[in-house]
């Protein structure tokens, strides 16, 4: 009988750790989870500073920020997983997330594949060059290498451009490529361009011409409008009482 008390306390040791250590070791993020309520799943690209980074293991950011928020007004934990841009764009279209949130532009193409929530932040496609470069501004970036993210808008307006590009999963090794010489310059989201280049320590500036104009949504499974519109409005509700505006200064990025 004793021997049978101390197995099972030794079998719920083992199964303690191996929580612990799955929580530590895995790619989802799951916070303070309530067995009493239903689980919204999200998929990210913690590549995408200031939206969503990692600090340590940890998976921060605006975007990040926001979607607690939206979990919680809707009554929701949040299992966050961090994946490829791309995926987490085809993981939302095919309902294996209820969500992706990561800065994700809401464009006409997109929406052929995926639901979209009200827009929730304005953005633009900006260049990166080097401190020294000779371009100043589009016009200069005609004949020259240019890398950019991998099924980004970036991506896109370059290739609807016609320009030489060089696709990298992440911006950060885009800026890499134009740090070693290997790319004349980056295209990547306004934000994220200006939280690169401050990086760099004066090497590269963010020159001041907007490319596009973008805005970025929440993208779902196409057709899943139920959760769209409690998303939409969760969204109004913390534009409406502040919520959002916080969000945003706190990461320094500018609302207009
Ligand atoms: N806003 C851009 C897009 O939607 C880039 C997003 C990202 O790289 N996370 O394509």
């Amino acid at each position: 009988m004793k021997k049978n008390i101390l197995k099972v306390m030794s079998m719920a040791v083992a199964t303690v750790l191996a929580v612990t250590a799955l929580s530590a070791c895995g790619k989802k993020a799951e916070e303070e989870v309530n067995p009493d309520l239903p689980t919204l799943t999200m998929a990210t690209n913690a590549e995408f500073k200031p939206f969503e980074y990692l600090e340590g293991s940890e998976i921060v950011g605006s975007d990040i920020d926001m979607a607690k928020a939206i979990a919680e007004y809707l009554g929701y934990n949040l299992e966050i997983t961090n994946i490829d841009f791309d995926a987490a764009l085809t993981g939302a279209a095919t309902g294996k997330y209820d969500m992706a949130v990561a800065g994700i532009t809401a464009t006409d193409e997109r929406r052929k594949s995926m639901n979209f929530s009200n827009n929730y932040f304005k953005a633009s496609q900006s260049i990166i060059v080097t401190a020294d470069s000779e371009i100043k501004g589009k016009d200069d970036l005609t004949g020259k290498v240019i890398a950019c993210q991998e099924g980004t808008t970036g991506e896109q307006y370059l290739l609807d451009n016609e320009y030489e590009i060089q696709s990298f999963k992440t911006a950060s090794e885009a800026v890499a490529s134009l740090r070693a010489g290997k790319a004349d310059a980056v295209i990547v989201d306004n934000a994220v361009a200006k939280a690169l280049s401050a990086e760099q320590e004066g090497a590269t500036v963010v020159l001041d011409e907007a490319l596009t104009e973008e805005a970025y949504a929440i993208a779902l499974q196409l057709g899943n409008d139920e959760l769209t519109a409690k998303i939409n409005e969760a969204l109004e509700a913390l534009e409406a009482d502040g919520t959002l505006a916080k969000i945003f200064e706190k990461y320094d990025l500018v609302v207009d």
